[in-house]
């Protein structure tokens, strides 16, 4: 019986979409070696020049992380499975070690006489945990006393907001700065249609005061940013990270092993979901797991990807259990471990994790000692850069050529099922994945424009064929298909 390799969701694309793939192999190396022969594109993504493991990047097996255990030496026998898990889509620092001390105290343990006390109306409310001797009067007291900060108020935060207020959570933090659109309502529950225009904050705020008036709530309708994120951190218990970007998520984690505070993770995509509580002081914090982001676009956003409009109700219901539990002083936090979830095929699947004592911001020696530049860390900025050296078309300009009879291929590297929604006439579609192998569909003396929804894809599908030496003219239409119905044809469909 031979081992089997699990490929995650963004990378099935270069393994023509197989989510698992055996191999016959006696250590890890030498199965990824095996993988990666037959799919050459995933080789690419999985190690960098030198032949070593990317670092956002990680790969257990069973549920052990081999850097743990032997590194690519790490046996591996029969009927093992060997996971592949990428990370997915996500103030005055003079002050630190003071504010760290200061929030020594955790809600989990006062004292009985320091908590407050519930009205009868309350006692009514909360009966079903009041009759719970693992909620009792003591813990809805705690809850009562607790502060929560919610960073997101999306298809994670929808969730967590909803319950943490139901369970009687006493003060509740909400920092956002989007306004509901109408692709949010496949999935972000807590807003409405009648919000759709309206700030995601105030929606919200509504929604949550309606399912209890005895929170109290405040509103931080900002970005999370370096300069304000220590500041808001320091005046809550338990922070939520509900991001759905990487500077961001890098931010909150920094923040949290800063000001000492527990980090409850959720992350979504299509289909997939990771949760788990990172707590610096009692085991790794996100950075252990995953040190360095994926470098821009190479893991696609919600946006992009899609994503099951019910995981997020999954993945934040369990961030609001852990954070619930984190204010009982339950004994069994997600801590040193991490969640995997598979709502396709309905798998949970847990994996250990350990605390980094090279970890730049949590370990021995830390060199992260305040707030850096996120999106610079995340290359973002770089990226804007590349993208601008890249040659681009509107969808006006490509409107007008193609009317005045000017010779231009479309390609278009979305997925078929995107296809399907609506296309660009005379347009070819080569997935983003296969663009390379298809490379001679593409006529080279003829100019060609690349688009796919947004302009993303589009960019790597050209930046791909350019490393590759694709000799023609080639130009991103900017903007995506979207562009093109906003500025050109408003009967093709938005989505
Ligand atoms: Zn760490």
């Amino acid at each position: 019986m031979p081992v089997t390799i699990t490929i995650p969701t963004p990378l099935r694309q270069f393994t023509g979409g197989q989510s698992e793939i055996q191999v016959e192999a006696s250590t890890a190396g030498e199965a990824l070696d095996q993988l990666t022969a037959t799919h050459s594109e995933l080789r690419r993504h999985l190690f960098n020049d030198q032949n070593t493991m990317r670092n956002f990047v990680n790969v257990y097996v069973n549920d052990e992380d081999i850097r743990h255990v032997s590194g690519p030496a790490t046996p591996v026998k029969d009927g093992d499975t060997i996971l592949i898990v990428p990370s997915i889509a996500g103030g005055s620092v003079a002050q630190v070690d003071d504010l760290r001390s200061e929030e020594a105290t955790q809600v989990s343990n006062l004292r009985y006489d320091e908590l407050p006390m519930l009205s009868n109306e309350e006692v009514a409310r909360y009966s079903r945990h009041l009759i719970m001797p693992e909620v009792g009067m003591t813990g809805q007291r705690k809850l009562k006393a607790s502060s929560v900060l919610m960073i997101g108020t999306g298809g994670l935060g929808a969730p967590v907001g909803m319950y943490l207020a139901a369970a009687g959570v006493g003060r509740m933090g909400l920092v956002d700065f989007d306004v509901v659109d109408a692709s949010n309502l496949q999935r972000q529950i807590i807003h409405g249609t009648k919000d759709v225009g309206r700030p995601k904050i105030a929606s919200a705020r509504d929604r949550i005061q309606d399912i209890n008036p005895h929170v109290e709530i405040e509103t931080h309708e900002t970005r999370l940013t370096s300069e304000n994120a220590l500041r808001l951190f320091v005046n809550y218990d338990v922070i939520v990270d509900g991001t759905d970007n990487f500077p961001t998520r890098y931010l909150v984690n920094d923040a949290c092993v800063l000001t000492g505070k527990p980090n409850v993770y959720g992350s979504i995509f299509r289909f997939e979901g990771q949760a788990s509580v990172f707590w610096a002081e009692r085991g790794p914090c996100y950075r252990c797991l995953y040190p360095e982001p994926p470098p821009p676009g190479l893991v696609p956003s919600c946006a992009e990807g899609g994503v099951l409009g019910v995981l997020p109700g999954i993945i934040g219901a369990i961030q609001a259990n852990e954070t619930i539990k984190i204010i009982l002083g339950a004994p069994d936090i997600m801590v040193n471990r991490l969640l995997l979830f598979d709502a396709w095929r309905m798998r949970f699947r847990e994996l250990k994790l350990r605390k980094n004592p090279d970890c730049p911001v949590c370990g021995d020696n830390p060199t992260i000692t305040e707030l850096i530049d996120y999106e610079q860390f995340c290359g973002i900025t770089q990226q804007t850069e590349t993208k601008s050296t890249m040659e681009e078309i509107t969808a006006t300009q490509l409107k007008q050529r193609l009317d005045q009879g000017d010779d231009i291929q479309i390609i278009d590297v979305r997925e078929p099922h995107e296809y399907e929604i609506g296309q660009i006439p005379n347009s070819k579609l080569i997935p983003l994945g296969q663009v390379l192998n298809r490379m001679n569909e593409i006529d080279p003396d003829r100019e060609t424009v690349v688009h796919c929804k947004m302009g993303g894809r589009s960019a790597k599908a050209i930046d791909a064929l350019q490393r590759s030496g694709f000799p023609g003219k080639l130009a991103n239409l900017k903007g995506g298909i979207t562009a093109w119905s906003d500025e050109v044809d408003p009967r093709v469909p938005k989505y």
